[in-house]
């Protein structure tokens, strides 16, 4: 036997072959859906491997000539199985992502909004108890075994999942990006949503200079009066 990077074995594959009842997920062979996970998330993690099924599913009751959006209903995992398996990322802004922690996703037809939810249904996780238990955070990492919990979900497939048909009311369209305007403190250009300065000179930056000398312009160039009325004329 062996591994596949870290965690998805030879026979973890043989059994979701059979499970599956298709030969493709995502378009992909098992073993090259397991291995573009790999490549792209860094390792086989549950979360993508589920998320690829969930994807899959919902590509298929939506079909695959509609040019569709996603909605995401949590930051961890998922989001990769969606920007992996479909053209949707979040830098294009085909992708929403709400911080839900609900493992959920929606995918739509951008035009009519109509679309399908697919989600984990924890009523048919109890035949499934690794999964849930990893699911509900029961278990430490050392007592389930990667392997272990990667061969319960590619037994399991859809078979864990719930899908509904859906018209999406919220979070759809574009982002606009909004007014620009030059920091009178950094002298670099930021949504003119954060106000007089950008949020970083605002005390809410996340890094310092090593060398502050080197960065000038970090200085603040005025008093808070004048920094104002040089954000009202950019305004202007
Ligand atoms: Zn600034």
């Amino acid at each position: 036997m062996f591994l596949r990077g870290r965690g998805v074995s030879e026979e973890a594959i043989k059994n979701g072959k059979q499970a599956m009842g298709k030969t493709t997920v995502c378009g992909k062979s098992l073993e090259e859906y397991i291995t573009l996970i790999e490549k792209f998330h860094g390792w086989a993690a549950p979360g993508v491997v589920i998320g690829g099924f969930m994807v899959d599913w919902a590509q298929e009751l939506l079909g695959h000539d509609v040019e569709a959006d996603a909605i995401v209903e949590t930051i961890h995992c998922l989001p990769d199985a969606v920007q992996l398996f479909t053209p949707c990322t979040c830098g294009n802004g085909w992708m929403k992502i709400l911080d839900w922690d609900k493992f959920a996703l929606c995918l739509y037809d951008k035009k009519t909004l109509f679309g399908h939810r697919v989600w984990i249904d924890l009523s048919k996780l109890s035949v499934f108890p690794n999964i849930y238990n990893w699911y509900m955070r029961l278990v430490e990492k050392k007592e389930l075994p990667l392997s272990v919990l990667n061969q319960a979900i590619l037994s399991a497939g859809r078979e864990m999942l719930n899908t509904a048909p859906v018209q999406i009311t919220g979070y759809y369209g574009k982002n606009k990006k909004g007014e620009i305007r030059i920091c009178p403190v950094c002298r670099e250009a930021y949504s003119a949503k954060q106000g007089l300065q950008c949020l970083a000179c605002q005390k809410e930056a996340y890094y310092k200079y090593e060398k502050v000398t080197s960065y000038n312009f970090f200085q603040p160039i005025g008093t808070l009066q004048e920094i104002m009325e040089e954000g009202s004329k950019t305004i202007a």
